[in-house]
């Protein structure tokens, strides 16, 4: 860390303590050029991202329920259970990025997410995820979706 006294980068540890809670670290630390000391805090990033509801409700993002509503979908389909998990990560390391700075993931969103990897993986899981989790708003635009999958027209492109 930089001295504040001098600015040099290198230093040594005295002495590291931790908070009762286990969150945060104070690390005393002494300059290797001035022999300043100074001290220096670490608190563990434990803001976990939130999907939030169509309803506003906001709830942990799960990979575990994720991955229910995916297997379901999947039930007798001819996919191996390599490729669920890599797309599960895949899609787990997907919401951290768009979530980045808010923390927050719209349900939504989240769903087209996994819309998009199961419709490269499997038309039918595809269809009904989409039906389960009611993705769309009403029966036309199902029917609509289904219309152009047999079109074979990307479904979830730019809207
Ligand atoms: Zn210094």
């Amino acid at each position: 860390m930089r001295c504040p006294h001098c600015g040099s980068l290198e230093d040594r540890v005295i002495e590291s303590r931790e908070n009762a809670s286990g969150t945060s670290i104070r690390r005393r630390r002494e300059c290797l050029a001035c022999s300043y000391r100074f001290t220096s805090y670490e608190h563990i990033e434990e803001k976990p991202l939130m999907v939030v509801k169509r309803d506003g409700r906001r709830e942990p993002f799960d990979l575990k329920k994720l991955e229910r509503g995916v297997q379901k979908s999947l039930e007798k389909r001819p996919v191996s259970q390599e490729s669920v998990e890599e797309m599960l990560h895949e899609l787990e390391d997907e919401a951290a990025i768009v979530g980045k700075s808010t923390h927050e993931i719209s349900a939504k969103e989240l769903g087209e997410m996994v819309l998009r990897k199961l419709y490269a993986l499997d038309r039918v899981a595809y269809v009904r995820f989409a039906s389960v989790y009611r993705m769309f708003e009403n029966v036309e635009e199902f029917v609509k979706e289904i219309e152009r999958l047999s079109e074979n027209v990307t479904p979830l492109g730019d809207r």
